[in-house]
């Protein structure tokens, strides 16, 4: 048994304008607390894009919801010159408590190399936000390398060189395994988050080896019982299957699909 709370994390990507995130929010809320959902027994939280974060989290004030809130990007700045870019004061000023940081859709389009998410981690942290370290393999990667050897480096990368670590999670993510609808199973996924946490253990000592790893793939409410029935795994990032508040919600409640 380990003490590590399951977190489930909607990344809702480029969709949703402020109004549907309302909607979406409000009905996920209503679905899981019919269904009697304990919070403390599972964490929840969804990531809409930023133009959306405000009336969020709005929301989920007045209404007193149990669902956290999370942004899909920080920028590695403090403040200053740079254009479309969104700080971590600015995002910690709105009760985000996660961020998403060097999720692979980043790495690829936009440039982000593991020297930039280490920047990122760091202004997470500056600012007390849990960073959600996303990690993973291409195609390419997992036949030439194997599929923990990409995952272990990026997460050592990530968390080197700062002066003191804060709390973080990381997400193993398979990039071939993303919107895709293959799923690494649930034996591989057990097998990175354990390479992973060995890692973590011999790079950074107990504590880090102790911090939540999920896994993000394809998941949805019919697989992603196989994916936590692992003590090594310890939620999931979703990304399709959350902008469905049913489907999130069935993700959510993992634990009535698991025969121990
Ligand atoms: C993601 O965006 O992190 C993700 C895992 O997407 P999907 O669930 O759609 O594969």
């Amino acid at each position: 048994m380990t003490n590590r709370i399951p977190l489930i994390a909607g990344n809702w990507k480029m969709n949703l304008d402020h109004l549907q995130a309302i909607a979406l929010v409000q009905k996920l809320s209503w679905t899981l607390n019919d269904a009697d959902h304990d919070f403390g027994e599972v964490e929840v939280a969804v990531f809409p894009p930023f133009t959306a974060l405000r009336s969020t989290q709005t929301l989920i004030d007045a209404e007193k919801f149990e669902i956290k809130l999370g942004a899909q990007d920080i920028s590695q700045h403090a403040s200053g010159a740079y254009t479309g870019e969104i700080s971590g004061q600015m995002l910690s000023k709105l009760n985000v408590e996660y961020v998403l940081v060097g999720h692979s859709e980043r790495r690829t389009y936009h440039a982000e190399n593991d020297s930039v998410v280490q920047q990122k981690v760091a202004a997470a942290w500056a600012n007390n936000l849990v960073p959600i370290i996303c990690v993973g393999e291409t195609l390419e990667e997992l036949e030439s390398q194997g599929q923990s050897a990409v995952p272990i480096i990026q997460t050592i990368n990530a968390l080197s060189g700062h002066k003191e670590l804060g709390k973080f999670v990381i997400a193993y993510e398979p990039v071939w395994a993303i919107g895709t609808g293959k799923v690494a199973t649930a034996q591989e996924a057990s097998d990175v988050a354990t390479a992973i946490r060995q890692a973590l253990q011999a790079n950074f000592g107990d504590n880090a080896a102790n911090s939540r790893i999920l896994y993000g793939g394809s998941v949805k409410a019919n697989n992603v019982a196989g994916f936590l029935q692992s003590e090594q795994v310890d939620g999931v990032l979703v990304g399709g299957a959350s902008l469905d508040a049913e489907e999130f919600s069935g993700i959510s409640r993992f634990k009535k699909h698991i025969v121990l």
